[in-house]
């Protein structure tokens, strides 16, 4: 089966791209909501946010305490090192076993820190979404109802667009002058050809 993963800046519409390959019966996996689940469920790493944050890390319902955490890891670049350090390499294996259990040509994930993380040596194949930095600024505001400068200290976080497109195998561009369901049904006619030349 093939690994593609696909990624792309905050806002080009990555989420959006991964469902209309879901609709077409592509299994994804949504790196975002699985981190969530795994802080969440994950014995193991519930232990190591709580030796690294404090018991306060979850409320006593035994949900995450978001407030409390964000609060500790704003101002403080080495300890949202550390928390990343927790979870990255737990949602990558969580991702690899995942992917270990997909029947079907192709499947696929999405993340929005797939090069940062080093989570794409396992894939064999990366999409990029792109969209320009102003378009991407105006959906995320709309969205999330955040600032504009809340945006731009996201968009810090990943690796510049260009170089993100240029370590693509494919692109998809979600922009005004592009329409994406041509560009999604294209790529995954090509995904299938690739999916049955390989050895099984
Ligand atoms: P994040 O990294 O923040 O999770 P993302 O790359 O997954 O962002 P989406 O959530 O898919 O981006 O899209 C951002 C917003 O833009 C959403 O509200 C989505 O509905 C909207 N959007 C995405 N693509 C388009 C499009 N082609 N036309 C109109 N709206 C779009």
């Amino acid at each position: 089966m093939l690994k593609v993963g696909i990624t792309g800046g905050i806002g080009s519409g990555k989420t959006t791209v991964a469902r209309i390959f879901e609709l077409l019966g592509v299994p994804v996996y949504y790196a975002d909501e699985a981190a969530r689940r795994l802080m969440h469920s994950d014995p193991e790493i519930i232990r190591q946010i709580k030796a690294l944050l404090g018991d306060d890390a979850y409320l006593p319902n035994g949900t995450l305490n978001r407030k409390f955490i964000a609060s500790r890891v704003f101002q403080d670049k080495q300890l949202l090192e550390q928390l990343n350090a927790i979870i990255h390499p737990a949602t990558i294996r969580d991702a690899e076993q995942w992917m270990e259990r997909q029947h079907a040509p192709y499947a696929m994930k999405e993340a929005a820190l797939l090069f940062e993380t080093h989570a794409f040596h396992y894939l064999d194949r990366i999409i990029v979404v792109y969209a320009p930095a102003a378009l991407r600024i105006h959906r995320v505001m709309q969205r999330d109802h955040v600032p504009v400068d809340e945006v731009k200290r996201r968009m810090q976080q990943q690796i510049s667009p260009e170089i993100a497109v240029r370590l693509a195998d494919d692109v998809i561009y979600n922009d005004e002058q592009n329409a994406v369901i041509p560009q999604v049904l294209q790529l995954h006619e090509q995904l299938l050809a690739a999916a049955r030349l390989r050895p099984s």
